[in-house]
């Protein structure tokens, strides 16, 4: 196993809409190829132009099967779902929520003092053992999630564990390290992330070297791409001067089971999709009253 992950793939992002007419950026959604195993999605949402008009959100809708999870950089999202839960994710704040069998949700996000809405929404799988467990919500708050600033690094830590911290988010089945990076110019990290996990990152400011082994070879990404890493034990990342970079790392135990994906429901068979639609049509797919 070779100590140093290096990049195997760079995405860019591709411009979706969502909901009720929320533009998006896109790096990858769910697919029955189940490339980034246990994640299934990940966007971005920047609304950095006020001129785009009032922003419409995610009207009701439901979730089965997966987990959810939204950092916001700036602006907030308000949330209410069909359990009678209600909150603001506000800037630096993170909602890891748990569909379980079943939810449903309405997300709807605020520009924030500069006219700006900044964040990203992963999609995390189940599991099949747990994607009929009841739903789950962890809401941390943006001085819950522990920081470490070192040599020119800052990391937030909002799932797993790194240099003797535990990040908020807990129990999670996929095992995530889920982090938000920041480097000064002329800075180096070294983030340990075990081999059999599938390790990607998000570069969503500057620009910076990734996956440079020891002998230095490595690539240079700017923002804003999507970086696939290799199997390793350990990720480098560095900044030249004068230039700095932010990411999100997320890593994760691949589950290796197939997925059938079906819009907002991620389950293992075409048969658990039919379910889905029969549990709604029956009353019987969410617990609680619609919202
Ligand atoms: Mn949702």
């Amino acid at each position: 196993m070779p100590e140093y992950r290096t990049v195997s793939r760079v995405i860019e992002p591709q411009m979706v809409i969502e909901g009720a007419g929320v533009r998006l950026r896109r790096s990858f959604g769910p697919s029955r190829a189940n490339q980034f195993d246990p994640f299934l999605l990940f966007d971005h949402f920047a609304f950095n132009d006020p001129i785009e008009g009032p922003i419409t959100g995610f009207p009701t809708h439901p979730h089965r099967g997966i987990e959810t999870v939204t950092y916001m950089l700036e602006g907030n999202v308000r949330h209410r779902d069909s359990l009678g839960n209600t909150g603001v994710i506000g800037p630096g704040a993170v909602q890891w929520m748990t569909s379980g069998r079943g939810i449903l949700h309405e997300e709807l996000p605020k520009r924030g003092p500069n006219g700006v809405v900044n964040g990203f929404q992963l999609w995390v799988n189940l599991p099949a053992a747990l994607k009929m467990s009841p739903p789950r919500y962890q809401e941390i708050d943006a001085g819950e999630i522990p920081e470490i600033d070192q040599n020119g690094v800052r990391l937030r830590l909002i799932a797993g564990s790194f240099d003797g911290h535990t990040g908020s988010a807990t129990e999670i089945a996929a095992q995530p390290l889920y982090m938000d990076v920041s480097l000064e110019p002329a800075a180096e990290v070294e983030l340990p992330i075990p081999s059999g996990r599938t390790a990607i990152a998000y570069i969503f400011e500057g620009e910076g070297l990734f996956g440079a082994r020891q002998d230095g070879a490595g690539e240079f990404i700017e923002s804003v791409r999507m970086a696939v890493f290799s199997d390793g034990e350990r990720l480098r990342v560095q900044t030249g001067p004068g230039r700095h970079v932010r990411f999100v790392l997320m890593s994760g135990t691949p589950f290796k089971e197939p997925v059938v994906p079906y819009g907002p429901f991620v389950m293992n068979t075409e048969e658990e999709i039919r379910q889905v639609f029969e549990d709604i049509k029956n009353g019987t797919f969410a617990q609680g009253s619609a919202i």
